[in-house]
């Protein structure tokens, strides 16, 4: 070891023991059920994990934040590290493009509005906290689900600035139970994000490094057991002079992990749910040709190194794919093969999964007419047969192969229900519009793996806790591969929220770890 590495391995290790002191005196105290009092987190860390202590020297110099994924969580993340003052950070992506799930995403985000004027102002924020909590039981964490209800009109006020053009009208998303979603009004308002995303990160000089796949995390373990991570071992796509994968490593002051969910994991996604099996697709990749992220390597990461995971089962399954051209709920109704409504449409996704699993048959149809707007896959169902048009009800009925008499009887039912604003066949008030204008559009609806509700547990400020309910030094995490915000059920529109409000915290967090840590080596340093 060079002198010089020696005394900056001195210096580190100076900074940890005061920050362990102070920074870090602001763990949670007993949020995620842990006890306060216990304040080691060595067996955490040697339980579950194989950490590997970062190498004697660095090859490069070290990055303020490292993101792992370039989806909305890692590009929110970067950005407001950035803002936040971080002066060097770098996001690796695995794939060839920017934006993960994101890019693909319809687009729609939930939004409580505060209003200052009235009675009541923090109403909607609080209706929209209780909306969560009920749909994702004991395992949505109220801390975590108020401050994304709290932070969600900053956060798209946030994007606004950057570029993103929000349509001023407010629908219910499918999945969701009010309307309170809002997006571009653009078929593909998921890219409008991303493009907005990455063009202010870059502009600010976060740098995108593609096909660059994060392996592990580097870390070092303190005086007292716990664990610290200071850098990303990643796969750089090709191979060394002796045929090996290329690896590097990205030595950080902070990590923060934006790897999106598991869905494209089967083996991972059979281990906690095992009926989902290969004959399931997945809403991002439906016919298995195209290359999807969402393969859980953050989860993995980061419970190598002790984080602890929540809510891993609860797996959410839609229907997306196949018939379905709406996003919103009032435009489409889903029939069986006689021909009749079996579901409320607009129930929330958990419960729509069981109605349908209780019928034992995967598939439906879904009907909708030429009134309402559709996106950017009707061209590519149309082209492709999965959505069919017909000019009347009876040629639908025999394109599906259901008794007329029942469909048409269903249609007019719904006709007039929403007229009247009370669904008749499942007693709800209901919200939509006749399906009366030709042509008819029809086509078998299935379900697709969508999204994995559980992750790794992290805590307000986005720090990744271990089972023992304190934050893994210098880790910290966003979006979809998080668990315990929206519990066993995710409503509509409320990934998106997340990815902005907590991959915006994980940036900010991890900025201010690493400027706090850099600041207290210059003050070590100083003569
Ligand atoms: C078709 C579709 C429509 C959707 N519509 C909506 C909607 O309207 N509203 C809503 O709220 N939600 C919607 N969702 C869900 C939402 O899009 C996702 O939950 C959200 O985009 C997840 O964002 P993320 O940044 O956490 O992860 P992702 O977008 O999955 O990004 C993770 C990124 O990390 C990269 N990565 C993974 N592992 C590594 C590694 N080891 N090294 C480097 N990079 C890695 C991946 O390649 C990917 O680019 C939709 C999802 C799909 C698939």
């Amino acid at each position: 070891m060079t002198p010089d590495i020696f005394r900056r391995r001195l210096l580190d290790r100076t900074v940890r023991a005061a920050l362990l002191g102070g920074l870090l005196a602001k763990a949670p105290a007993a949020a995620w059920g842990a006890d306060a009092s216990d304040s080691s987190d060595s067996s955490d860390a040697s339980d579950s994990s194989e950490p590997e202590d970062i190498a004697e020297d660095f090859a490069h110099e070290i990055w303020d934040v490292v993101v792992v994924g370039s989806g909305t969580a890692g590009l929110c993340a970067a950005i407001a590290a950035r803002e936040a003052g971080a002066r060097r950070v770098v996001i690796l992506e695995k794939l060839a493009l920017t934006g993960g799930h994101g890019i693909l995403s319809s687009g729609s985000v939930a939004v409580a509005t505060r209003r200052p004027q009235s009675e009541d102002p923090d109403a909607d924020i609080r209706e929209m906290t209780a909306e969560m909590l009920r749909a994702g039981g004991d395992l949505a964490r109220p801390e975590l689900v108020r401050k994304l209800a709290r932070e969600s009109e900053s956060a798209v006020a946030w994007l606004a600035g950057m570029g993103v053009n929000w349509r001023n009208v407010r629908y219910r998303a499918v999945g969701s139970v009010t309307a309170r979603n809002i997006s571009t009004g653009s078929p593909q308002a998921g890219y409008d994000y991303v493009s907005a995303l990455s063009r202010r990160a870059v502009a600010i000089g976060a740098e995108i490094r593609h096909n660059t796949r994060a392996v592990r995390l580097l870390t070092e373990t303190m005086p007292d057991g716990s664990v610290q991570v200071v850098g990303v071992r990643a796969a750089l796509g090709g191979v060394d002079d002796r045929g090996a994968p290329s690896m590097s490593d990205f030595p950080a002051r902070a990590v923060v992990l934006a790897t999106g969910g598991f869905g494209a994991n089967v083996g991972m996604r059979m281990k906690y749910a095992p009926r989902l099996d290969a004959t399931y697709g997945t809403t991002a990749n439906p016919n298995r040709d195209l290359l999807d992220g969402a393969e859980g390597d953050g989860i993995r990461m980061a419970e190598a190194v002790g984080a602890e995971l929540v809510g891993m089962e609860h797996i959410q399954l839609i229907p997306y794919s196949g018939g379905r051209l709406l996003d919103f709920v009032g435009g489409e109704i889903w029939v069986n093969d006689a021909g009749e409504r079996f579901v409320p449409e607009g129930v929330p996704f958990a419960e729509l999964a069981r109605i349908v699993e209780d019928t034992g048959n995967r598939s439906f149809w879904a009907i909708s007419d030429a009134t309402t707007q559709k996106g950017a896959s009707l061209g590519v169902k149309l082209d492709e047969a999965i959505v069919r048009e017909a000019a009347t009800i009876e040629e639908m009925a025999h394109g599906m192969d259901v008794p007329v008499g029942v469909l048409r009887r269903t249609i007019v039912t719904w006709n007039r229900d929403v007229k009247r604003g009370y669904d008749t066949r499942f007693g709800f008030p209901v919200q939509g519009v006749p399906i009366a204008k030709p042509p008819f559009y029809y086509g078998r609806e299935t379900w697709s793996v969508h999204f994995t509700c559980g992750g790794v547990a992290i805590d307000e400020e986005a720090r990744v806790l271990t089972a023992r309910c304190r934050p893994i030094f210098g880790l910290f995490a966003a979006g979809e591969v998080t668990g315990g915000v929206h519990g066993k059920d995710r409503l509509g529109g409320m990934s998106m929220t997340d990815t902005f409000v907590f991959g915006r915290t994980a940036g900010r967090s991890a900025a201010e770890w690493a400027n706090a840590t850099a600041k207290l080596r210059e003050g070590t340093a100083a003569p």
